[in-house]
């Protein structure tokens, strides 16, 4: 298990080997380092095994079995567009082993990093315990990520339920399928499955999925996930679940009545999700955690200075991108002796991969009236982008947040066919503090989506774009679009 020849002292252990852990452990093994890294589970955590890469490969299958099944409006003629399930499955396998790289704890091991499969548990401030073994590092991260969180639902855990962990490898398909949570996961999961013909329904505590996103791109997605036959229901807190001839029977108040929601197979919980921190006995070490996470200051160090945190443990922005972000910081301060880095967190981008995207970075409209911006907004409808049309694919808006007095962006929130890869050149401008004329200056490619961020932009600066406006033209707005074009 061990490998590091009964010597158990390290000038790094890192707890946790999910996407942040890992990043941590290979930049101190790149440095000369020597590195021990304790994972309980399997080797690139969330992400890699029961997150990112498996859901993004469920999404590409339902939307290649959706675009079949109306491949007859492209002049296709696709005759039997069925899935097949273990096959897609099987193919989520195959993409997380080529992601992984093979087996990853021996490419852990070969890269010269002693890896303990086991849970580590902190006995001292320097001190691991790993299956009964103590480690001792000069200094320590703790990379351990998050967790499904399982509301306290009245008959649930009797009735039986499901995660995003089973969700990525159903043995088959169910006819029907709840999800409790409208968030990220309940979203990109209810589509996948409704594409798959499986009957679903989301059951949201808030007034409209995704809560914390722009209602000017949240309210389209609903109509999409609605069309493609999505039930949704929104302000409904389920409190009970029974268990009613075979079926699942979930019950809660939702506008000050009790409403019932019947005959379904499948729960999925999808109700957020929180560091996991039970078992690492954080006492023993002094490190300060609150209900959020482990508190960690903007080097990523916790209170504790040879201990630092990273990645979901954090509670700070739970994305895969973010936890590579704060792992090099932490890394940089613990193991370099180059300057002190520090995290930043203005203009974070993040995807949300329903069909279509909606992608997203800075403020909505909402939060920046609330932070006392004097808030100018910009939206341009997909449908009026010619190559959406060309495409077919014209659900969708792009809308800029700016702040009046300064020109410069407060936010970007996009719904649309590759949202996610439009995104960098708002997050390129908000990082760099440009101001939206400098989208607006830019030459974009006709016809290609980023246009649509250009029109935005343009439509922002025109009092200074005025002199070229002229020469540009004005925007297209094709009124007429056909909705099955
Ligand atoms: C369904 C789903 C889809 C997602 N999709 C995306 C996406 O598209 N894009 C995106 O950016 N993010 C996505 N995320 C979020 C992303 O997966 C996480 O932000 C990311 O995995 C965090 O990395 P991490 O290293 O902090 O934690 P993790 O990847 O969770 O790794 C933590 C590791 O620590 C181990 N561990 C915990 N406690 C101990 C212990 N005491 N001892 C030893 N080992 C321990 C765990 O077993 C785990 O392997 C998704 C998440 C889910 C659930």
């Amino acid at each position: 298990m061990a490998e590091d020849q009964g010597n158990h002292r390290y000038d790094l252990i890192v707890i946790g080997a999910g996407g942040a852990g890992s990043t941590v452990a290979g930049e101190a093994n790149n440095r000369g380092a020597r590195v021990a890294l304790i994972e309980r589970w399997k080797v690139g955590g969330t992400c890699l095994n029961v997150g990112c890469d498996p859901t993004k490969t469920l999404v590409r299958s339902a939307q290649i079995l959706h675009q079949s099944r109306h491949a007859a409006r492209f002049g296709i003629t696709v005759p039997d567009a069925t899935p097949d399930w273990p096959a897609v499955i099987a193919r989520v396998e195959r993409v997380i082993d080529t992601i992984r790289g093979g087996d990853g704890d021996r490419n852990i091991r070969e890269s010269g990093v002693s890896l303990y499969k086991g849970t580590g548990r902190f006995v001292s401030p320097h001190e691991v315990d790993v299956n009964g073994e103590t480690l001792w590092g000069e200094k320590i991260v703790i990379a351990t990520g998050a967790a499904e969180v399982i509301p306290p639902i009245e008959g649930l855990r009797e009735a039986g339920f499901i995660t995003n962990v089973e969700a990525i490898a159903l043995p088959e398909l169910p006819r029907s399928m709840t999800i409790i949570g409208g968030g990220v996961i309940g979203c990109e999961f209810a589509q996948i499955f409704a594409r798959f013909g499986v009957d679903v329904t989301i059951l949201g505590s808030a007034d409209r999925l995704l809560p914390r996103e722009d209602e000017a791109v949240v309210l389209p997605l609903q109509d999409v996930l609605r069309r493609e036959g999505v039930s949704i229901q929104t302000g409904y807190r389920v409190d009970k679940v029974v268990r009613r001839d075979g079926l699942l029977c979930l019950s809660g108040p939702s506008d000050g009545e009790r409403v019932e929601h019947c005959a379904t197979e499948t729960i999925l919980v999808a109700a957020g999700r929180k560091p996991t921190l039970d078992s690492l006995n954080l006492e023993a070490a002094g490190v300060v955690s609150n209900e959020r996470g482990i508190v960690v200051d903007d080097q990523m160090l916790t209170n504790v200075p040879h201990i630092a945190a990273v990645g979901d443990a954090t509670g700070l922005f739970p994305f895969t991108h973010v936890a590579d972000y704060q792992a090099r910081i932490a890394e940089a301060n613990l193991m370099g002796s180059g300057p002190t880095q520090r995290a930043d967190y203005h203009a974070v981008p993040w995807t949300i991969f329903t069909d279509p995207e909606l992608a997203r970075v800075g403020l909505t409209e909402a939060q920046a009236r609330d932070e006392g911006y004097d808030v100018k907004c910009a939206t341009v409808r997909v449908r009026d982008l010619a190559r959406a049309i060309t495409a077919g694919e014209t659900d969708g808006v792009v809308k800029l947040v700016s702040d009046r007095s300064t020109g410069k962006l407060l936010g970007g929130h996009i719904l649309s066919a590759n949202a996610g890869e439009m995104l960098p050149e708002i997050v390129l401008a908000m990082r760099a503090g440009l101001p939206v004329s400098a989208i607006a200056d830019a030459i974009h490619s006709y016809p290609t989506l980023s246009e649509g961020v250009f029109w935005a932009a343009f439509e922002l600066a025109k009092p200074e774009m005025a002199a070229i406006q002229a020469a540009r033209g004005h925007q297209a707005a094709y009124s007429e679009v056909p909705d099955d074009l």
